[in-house]
């Protein structure tokens, strides 16, 4: 049995979407090993909601996501700032946990890790996106072997200290996501609506195909969306909002494919293993992330990145997906189970160290 302290992504309450697919990973992680019989506390901004674990909440105000930034941003807190509370907290109650395990994309968990008793692992989310963050990272690797976490080699790629990096991937609970066997003529798109996205590219494709796109997700940057929505009046899409897992689960199963459309080095993309537990296949950029997951013309399509004509290619392939291989990949790769294993694998290694 470990005794746990997970603190949160400093970018959004959990539940909100405003952290992206971490918020995902923070849930499906706890409840997993909570599961399994460890003791886990969630330290995350007021507000956050989890399903079946308890949160403490920290009032604070929120940090400036990192991918908004240049590469040559200060490092930069607000008054009161909930990432400094949250590791004020942390300092407090360290003597009670065997370790602490930081979500927080930021510098100052990084900065903090030699004052703290307890040791820390860091699990980080994103690519490399600032110097002054890739610096302490890279510190840290080299003072804390086998303490930083990320999902993907794709991901890990972007660092220098790629090499030390444990892949963990993801996971998710396949019980929430129900099979499709039938699609309707539609596509989705999923995630949170912001530059790196490229949102535009998929609204594009469904332009050109004439096929309707169901847009879910938090919308991060309202300029942007509004300048998509006055670009591509004539485009057949559906803004559905923000939707639960198990509203989403239901709003995209029936589409043929997901498009994922990423401008930067997707780290991930939880979003694709969530549309294959479903049996959506997935096309998208081969770029980041998705580079990994996707098995290019068996589970989806890889297609060169930023290329509309790529992925309208590929939504006219579709018949020759087996919607059945894609549940089967996330059943097989993506389980709550495999996940579990290579945490608590990570999480021994660095204790005995
Ligand atoms: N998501 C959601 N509701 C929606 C649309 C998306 O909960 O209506 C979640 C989705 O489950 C996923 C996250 O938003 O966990 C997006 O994460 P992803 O890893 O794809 O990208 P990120 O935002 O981390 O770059």
């Amino acid at each position: 049995m470990l005794r746990l302290l997970f603190l949160s992504t400093p970018v959004g309450a959990l539940g909100t979407g405003q952290g992206g697919g971490v918020e995902l990973t923070v849930q499906n992680v706890a409840q997993e090993l909570q599961q399994r019989g460890n003791r886990i506390e969630v330290v995350a901004p007021v507000g956050s909601k989890l399903q079946g674990i308890s949160v403490t909440e920290i009032p604070g105000n929120l940090q400036v996501a990192v991918q908004t930034q240049s590469r040559d941003v200060p490092i930069i807190l607000p008054d009161n700032s909930v990432l400094a509370n949250i590791w004020g907290y942390a300092r407090q109650v360290q003597s009670n946990y065997d370790l602490i395990v930081n979500f927080a994309f930021d510098w100052l968990p990084f900065y903090l890790t030699p004052w703290f008793d307890c040791p820390i692992a860091h699990f980080i989310s994103m690519g490399s996106l600032t110097d002054a963050l890739d610096r302490i990272m890279a510190q840290i690797a080299q003072q804390y072997p086998g303490t930083i976490g990320v999902y993907t080699k794709s991901q890990a790629n972007t660092f220098s200290f790629a090499d030390q990096c444990e892949i963990l991937g993801s996971g998710i609970d396949l019980s929430l996501y129900q099979f499709c066997p039938q699609p309707e003529n539609s596509l989705v798109w999923l995630g949170r609506i912001a530059p790196e996205k490229a949102l535009e590219d998929a609204v594009a494709a469904a332009k050109i195909t004439g096929i309707p796109l169901k847009i879910f997700g938090k919308i991060q940057d309202q300029d942007y969306w509004n300048r998509i929505c006055q670009d591509f009046q004539d485009a057949p899409i559906e803004y559905g909002g923000f939707l639960s897992t198990q509203h989403l689960q239901q709003a995209m199963s029936k589409s043929r494919a997901l498009l994922m459309t990423p401008r930067w080095v997707e780290a991930f993309g939880n979003v694709a293993i969530e549309a294959l537990a479903c049996g959506v296949p997935v096309i998208a950029y081969a770029r980041g992330g998705p580079t990994e997951i996707i098995q290019d013309g068996m589970t989806g399509f890889l297609v060169e990145p930023d290329s509309v004509s790529g992925l309208v290619k590929a939504i006219n392939s579709l018949a020759q997906i087996n919607r059945f291989n894609c549940r089967q990949q996330a059943e097989s790769e993506y389980s709550l189970t495999a996940l579990g294993d290579r945490f608590r694998h990570w999480f021994t290694k660095i204790l005995k160290s």
